[in-house]
């Protein structure tokens, strides 16, 4: 595991995936039912953009930098108050991770559960949390945890699987891990981030995404680049199972606008149904 979140915090990849992420929670808390949130890949929870991972690659720079160099979208409220809550002075040091997010939008009927294996994140997390009786934290590998910890007896709420894409076969893991998540707990909303380099694996995910066990799937993709340098993230995508409602049309609107402020050289933004509602 030499996956270090710290060097990509803030990017256009966590923009993208976090104001998506409060998409789906801003769609959850319509209803006053409780809700739980499995954030199964959780990294720190907060991150130090002035420390000296985040300074190595400067990528937030191209990221949340750019994100907030203009007025922020009204229909991004809810990510923007997310990134003021870990930042309640006038600067922007501070970048939340998906639990800090996530956390940012748990009514007090609402729980989130995170997961880590490793053992700084680990650490890192039950010192953000400490004394959060809403938040619990496992050390655990993400899959196995969904096998134990689905279906949550509120019967709402969302999955959030963020792997490191550090091996071969993550597509193929993410894959079969929905898989099972989905016989346990088949009504959830699952939403799966994924990078693009290049087509050919994105394709094939797909493809797979398609024989799945969910009666809806949404995919949400941004590409600051074109996607012809395989060597290079081009862009990235969430796949979204069982999205709330009308969510793509929120989608359809605030991508392009995020594309704007986000691209580097071309790119596009994608909205498209995988497998559509009946
Ligand atoms: N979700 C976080 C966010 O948006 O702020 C970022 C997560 S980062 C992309 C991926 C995280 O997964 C890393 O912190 C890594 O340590 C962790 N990880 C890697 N393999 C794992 C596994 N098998 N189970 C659980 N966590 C894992």
């Amino acid at each position: 595991m030499n996956y270090r979140h710290a060097y990509h915090a803030g990017n256009f990849a966590d923009v993208v995936k976090h104001a998506v992420l409060t998409l789906i929670l801003g769609h959850l808390r319509r209803k006053d039912a409780p809700f739980a949130v499995f954030d199964v890949h959780a990294g720190v929870g907060r991150y130090d953009l002035e420390g000296e991972a985040a300074g190595k690659t400067l990528e937030y720079v191209e990221g949340v930098r750019r994100f907030l160099a203009e007025p922020p979208p009204p229909e991004l409220s809810d990510y923007v108050a997310a990134l003021r809550a870990v930042n309640p002075g006038s600067d922007w040091r501070f970048y939340p991770g998906s639990p800090r997010v996530a956390r940012h939008l748990l009514r007090p009927q609402d729980r989130l559960v995170l997961v880590e294996l490793h053992p700084d994140d680990v650490r890192a997390l039950r010192r953000e949390f400490a004394g959060d009786a809403q938040v619990a934290i496992h050390q655990r590998d993400a899959y196995e945890a969904l096998k134990g910890l689905l279906p949550p007896p509120e019967r709402r709420g969302l999955v959030l699987i963020d792997p490191p894409f550090e091996v071969k076969d993550e597509f193929t893991r993410a894959a079969h891990g929905l898989r099972q998540a989905l016989k346990r707990w088949p009504t959830g909303v699952y939403a799966v981030w994924y990078p693009i380099k290049d087509r050919p694996p994105v394709a094939a995910f797909h493809e797979v995404l398609k024989g799945l066990e969910a009666k809806e799937v949404l995919v949400a993709e941004l590409l600051v680049f074109a996607d012809d340098v395989p060597a290079r993230l081009n862009g990235c995508g969430l796949a979204i199972l069982n999205p709330p409602w009308q969510l793509d049309e929120a989608l359809r609107q605030i991508l392009p606008e995020l594309h704007r402020r986000l691209r580097r050289r071309g790119g596009a933004v994608r909205v498209e149904w995988l497998v559509q509602p009946a």
